[in-house]
């Protein structure tokens, strides 16, 4: 089998920019170079055609209206507005907000931050399989709740959040909904009426797009959201962001707003496949392997891996060719378990064996079949080495021969 290495399958931490994409940006650097805030000649309507077009290729597929997208520099900054935009401008309603404990940085950082200035944040915990529960959801909620804020889907483990039902609830108590959708913008289905959603984060370089440039929806009516601006200037972007527009990168996020759009079902089906093929292939070689995440109700192409007895790290650098990572986050100076994977009951020593395989569109069976092979390997090699596991086989012989019968035994 020949594969070119390295292999990348690490698609959630960023994708490589189509080359579909990166065509249709290069005349925007020199050529078509205008501002698309110059109202007074060709050069900037030029640009800010482009730039309408591009609202309409990331509104129309979540049935939103091309004004109601802002730009941003990516999905930190689009969480950022969102939560501390609605903060703000609802602080005289209340000083609640639900969140969940495996959402993004992003979120979690701007919740942390708001506490600070006073505001109650409720954290809500997940099942095993990564998923809030509706109840508790519905439990948490008060008089004071402005917002609640629950990812689309995880960027580790891969898990679909109940979005259609976390909007109902939230419409019928009149508060605010935003979803980072990060992770599922242009995987999945998304419907920005039929889910109750009043605030959207999305990032190009997620999916196929260049780095820097993302955007959050903000709905304008029923309820029209009001969100304080961070960043304040020339009143760009309705006011809630202000600031000279990437046309560049804006024109690149449509165009793979566009492709996703055109794409999705099939590439969902083969992703879907590559990582059946991925899963199959591991577990059927190898015995404790945990997945972690849901078993259906998850990206296409995501799968979260616990190889017991291995450290994580250890099978990361032994995998030098392979583009994975570790379902670890390192933090500042200590490399403490993803906090995902312990906030789904991993036990920490096994959250340090996980390895996280992003699957995309770039990737082919091959590829896999490599992955399959070399993770086979050297999981293998490593445990070959590892005391605990030789300890563990020990204990399992010991306890068979205990439970044969002794004629069975002596044959
Ligand atoms: C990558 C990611 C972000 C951050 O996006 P940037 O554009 O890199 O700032 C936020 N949320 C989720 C779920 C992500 O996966």
């Amino acid at each position: 089998m020949k594969v070119k290495t390295p292999i990348y399958m690490d698609n959630h931490a960023t994708t490589p920019v189509d080359p579909r994409v990166l065509e249709a940006m290069i005349p925007y650097f020199a050529d078509k170079f205008g501002n698309a805030a110059s109202r007074s000649h060709a050069y900037g309507w030029e640009s800010e055609a482009a730039v309408d077009t591009t609202r309409e290729q990331i509104a129309r597929p979540i049935g939103a209206s091309p004004r109601e997208i802002v730009f941003t520099s990516g999905a930190t900054e689009s969480d950022n507005l969102a939560i501390k935009g609605v903060a703000d401008s609802y602080s005289q309603k209340g000083n609640h907000i639900v969140t969940c404990v495996t959402e993004h940085k992003a979120v979690l950082d701007s919740c942390k931050v708001l506490e600070r200035r006073g505001y109650q944040i409720t954290y809500l915990p997940v099942n095993s399989d990564g998923l809030i529960d509706i109840q508790r959801l519905e439990d948490a909620l008060t008089d004071k709740t402005i917002l609640i804020s629950i990812m689309a889907a995880n960027n580790e483990i891969g898990t679909i959040q109940p979005v259609k039902e976390i909007g109902r609830l939230a419409k019928e108590k009149g508060i605010l909904f935003h979803t980072d959708a990060t992770q599922a913008f242009g995987k999945i289905p998304l419907n920005v009426d039929e889910m109750g959603i009043d605030l959207l984060s999305l990032t190009a370089h997620k999916m196929y797009g260049p780095k820097g440039i993302g955007a959050l929806y903000v709905r304008s009516a029923k309820p029209r959201v009001k969100v304080t601006p961070m960043i304040d200037g020339g009143g760009h972007e309705r006011g809630m962001r202000s600031g000279t527009l990437n046309v560049p990168g804006i024109v690149g996020l449509g165009r793979a707003c566009e492709i996703a759009q055109q794409e999705m079902v099939a590439e969902a089906n083969g992703l879907t496949a590559l990582r059946e093929r991925l899963k199959e292939g591991i577990l059927s070689q190898l015995d404790d392997v945990y997945i972690n995440g849901h078993p259906a109700k998850r990206l296409p192409g995501n799968m979260n891996m616990s190889f017991a007895y291995v450290e994580g790290e250890s099978l990361l650098m032994a995998l030098k060719e392979i583009a994975v990572s570790t379902g670890s986050a390192c933090t500042s100076a200590s490399l403490e378990p993803s906090y995902v994977l312990r906030a789904i009951g991993v036990e920490e020593e096994l959250a340090h064996t996980s390895i996280r395989f992003g699957l995309g569109r770039f990737n082919t069976q091959d590829e896999v079949d490599y992955t399959i092979g070399r993770v086979v390997e050297e999981v293998g090699r490593l445990r070959g080495i590892s005391p605990l596991y030789k300890a563990k086989k020990m204990k399992l012989q010991n306890r068979r021969q205990v439970e044969m019968k002794p004629q069975e035994r002596a044959s």
